[in-house]
């Protein structure tokens, strides 16, 4: 591979090292990016300087992790890590290394790294390369492999098997027998990994190119079953009638084709977890065939379980459920204006384009090819038309306010609601009463109606 480009920015904060006669190397993502002909995203040094010396040598420094023996520097715009060169004894936790010593010697910190291809290091200013494990040779074979032992350091740390399915599906890596091997012996120290920790991997899992990449042998190892077993319930259940695939295979496949349309984290997940509720909803016809009657509430159920345990924001949660909920529009049933006003009104203006993927994503895992980009055209122009028009979507949009029910008589109270509502409901069906006469004129006939 040829010679690699170190950004300057970087060189320079190296020299900050050397003029101490300290060792200071490119380590981690970054040098496994830039030997892949990749730019790095962000650069991780290791030294053999203190953590107090680095704190010394540069004015703006932030002690992050410094517990661990690392701290970020602010260096020209950029924030690098530098971590001091460092052992770990016993994870008696499967979480965090019990105590963390320093060392001398850069091979010794890369012999505690997880994966061959990330125990790579690339000493400052020169580039010389330091790759005890081959992990050079393991990228050009496209293969994640620990370092050491694969029980061994997976029984460590619970997070490294999870890892491993995130690179394969960020990079199109494959993963070592061995080591993909030592998943299952590990599963009991991976339940003890942190709920965040786990929902981070996850998270990059959902966000990569295609995500099924991960998902296929994470069901194998069974540790779907461990950390997703809603998900993993759904391997075998059989559809028939239009789908060629059973709940899980679909589940996945609309997962990646959501990531190939380039969908939002919410729409990826509502495109893995939409269908999870048919499991607990599926009844067999007498006529032999499979229904699913009303099973997007259920998969807002345990969508909303799924997401809770692994500590998602409340806002996250609260998209993915909705995306969920609505998924089963049809859009063949939308005929009238006013039933596509209550479309928009249902979904949320905001979140249309959000649906349209997902359902999308879902037709073309229902059939296995792609729908036509018309696909869903019928609705789209007529929801983009009805959005050029007078909008009345929300009680905002109203020619009245609750001061103008207040002037004609209307107590203040749940009547008042009870009527802005019905007005609402009118305006929906017909904008063409949007005007203050007319509304005034209804609500003065409700308000005696409720009398
Ligand atoms: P990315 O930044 O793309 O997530 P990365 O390899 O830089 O990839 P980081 O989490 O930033 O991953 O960690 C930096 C380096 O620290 C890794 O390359 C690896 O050498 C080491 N490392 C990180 N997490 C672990 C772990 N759980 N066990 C052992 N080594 C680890
Ligand atoms: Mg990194």
């Amino acid at each position: 591979m040829g010679k690699l480009r170190i950004d300057p920015v970087l060189l320079e904060a190296a020299m900050f090292f050397i003029r101490r006669g300290k060792q200071v190397f490119l380590v981690g993502g970054a040098v496994r990016d830039l030997l892949r002909g990749k730019a790095p995203k962000d650069w991780d040094l290791a030294t053999d300087a203190l953590p107090e010396e680095v704190i010394s040598l540069f004015n703006r420094v932030i002690p992050t992790g410094i517990r661990h023996g690392t701290v970020t520097v602010r260096f020209k715009g950029h924030s690098i890590e530098v971590t001091t060169f460092r052992t770990e004894s016993a994870y008696s936790d499967g979480r965090r290394p019990d105590t963390v010593s320093f060392t001398p010697s850069i091979e010794e910190d890369l012999s505690r790294r997880d994966f061959t291809m990330n125990a790579i290091a690339l000493e400052l200013p020169l580039g010389r390369k330091v790759d005890p494990f081959d992990g050079e040779g393991d990228i050009r074979r496209r293969l994640i492999r620990c370092v050491g032992e694969p029980e061994r350091r997976f029984s460590e740390d619970g997070l490294r098997p999870l890892r491993a399915l995130r690179f394969a599906a960020q990079m199109d890596f494959a993963i070592d027998p061995p080591t993909l091997a030592a998943t299952g012996g590990a599963l009991q120290t991976i339940a003890r990994v942190s709920p965040e920790r786990i929902r981070d991997e996850f998270d990059r899992i959902v966000a990569s190119p295609v995500p099924s990449r991960a998902f296929i042998p994470m069901e194998k190892t069974g540790l779907m079953a461990l950390l997703f077993p809603e998900l993993a319930a759904c391997r075998g259940v059989e559809q028939r009638g239009f789908h060629r695939f059973d709940v899980l295979d679909h589940s996945l496949l609309a997962c990646d084709c959501a990531a190939r349309y380039g969908a939002s984290q919410p729409v990826r997940l509502a495109a893995l977890f939409h269908d999870i509720g048919k499991i607990q909803t599926r009844r067999l016809t007498e006529e032999g065939v499979w229904t699913f009657y009303r099973h997007e509430r259920e998969s807002v159920r345990l969508t909303g379980n799924i997401l809770s345990r692994y500590r998602y924001p409340n806002g996250v949660i609260d998209s993915v459920c909705h995306l969920v909920g609505e998924h089963m529009f049809n859009a063949g049933e939308i005929r009238s204006d006013a039933a596509v006003r209550r479309f928009i009104i249902r979904v949320g203006e905001e979140n249309l384009q959000d649906i349209y993927t997902l359902r999308m994503a879902d037709a073309w895992a229902t059939a296995g090819h792609e729908p036509p980009p018309a696909f869903l055209a019928p609705l789209t122009e007529r929801v983009a038309h009805i959005l050029t028009q007078n909008r009345a979507f929300s009680l905002r949009d109203l020619a009245v306010t609750g001061r103008d029910l207040l002037a004609i008589g209307v107590k203040p109270g749940p009547r008042m609601g009870i009527i802005l509502n019905e007005l609402l409901e009118t305006v929906i069906d017909d904008p063409a009463q949007n005007s203050r006469e007319k509304l005034l004129e209804i609500a003065v006939n409700l308000n005696r109606r409720y009398s």
